[in-house]
């Protein structure tokens, strides 16, 4: 048996991120996947209950089971979490949750950094934050030998490329809610879906259940 992790960045609801159409499709085709969204809850400095609508859609999806928003930064700036201390991440990372809290929408502990730039003082602050997953670029690889029990996990198909590795149990496939370097969701959705249809032994997981590190 296979695990699928299928994770997005950048969900929000400004345009071109806003993403809910191509979820719900993915949604109505395969009933029993599982869609994590890395969500930057002050993305350009826009809360997310500016659209009130969109967060009632979006909590129906997490109630539903199908969808879980996890942290990706805050105003999704450029090294916004990497060369700071464990004090302001936190505060960072306290903004992030409250901007879910004020949208009224459920969030998972499991963060990346936007533009995958993290520092030793943010994985510090995930973890004293309760926080049990981190997802990290290879550029960031010498973060596995920090003593931590926030599990490490990093990608291993990007979803722009044709299918992932044969030799994984547990697939992390990663792209964007919108067309970042052709791993978007719409662009990939027909290629994920064929992968997911034509696999006989595949089981969905969000990406705060993966068990153990991903390397
Ligand atoms: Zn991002």
């Amino acid at each position: 048996m296979k695990t699928l992790v299928l994770d997005y960045d950048d969900y929000h609801w400004q345009s071109p991120e806003n993403c809910l159409d191509t979820v719900k499709e993915m949604i109505s085709r395969v009933p029993e996947i599982k869609i994590s969204l890395f969500t930057p809850s002050l993305y350009h400095g826009k809360p997310l209950e500016a659209d009130w609508a969109w967060c009632e859609e979006t909590r129906e999806l997490i109630k539903a089971g199908r969808i879980v928003l996890a942290v990706h930064g805050t105003e999704h700036e450029t090294s916004e979490y990497e060369n700071i201390d464990e004090a302001e991440a936190r505060e960072k990372l306290l903004t992030a949750e409250k901007m879910f809290m004020n949208a009224d929408l459920p969030f998972v502990r499991a963060f990346k950094a936007p533009h995958w730039q993290i520092g030793e003082g943010t994985m510090k602050a995930l973890r004293r934050l309760g926080y049990s997953h981190a997802y990290l670029h290879e550029d960031t690889k010498h973060l596995m030998e920090l003593e931590t029990p926030v599990r490490r996990v990093f990608y291993n198909w990007n979803l722009l490329d044709a299918a992932p590795p044969e030799d994984v149990d547990v697939i992390i496939g990663h792209g964007h809610t919108h067309d970042v370097c052709g791993n978007g969701i719409a662009q990939t959705m027909e290629r994920v879906l064929q992968f997911v249809e034509k696999s006989s032994d595949i089981q969905f997981a969000f990406v705060h259940e993966v068990t153990g590190n991903v390397v």
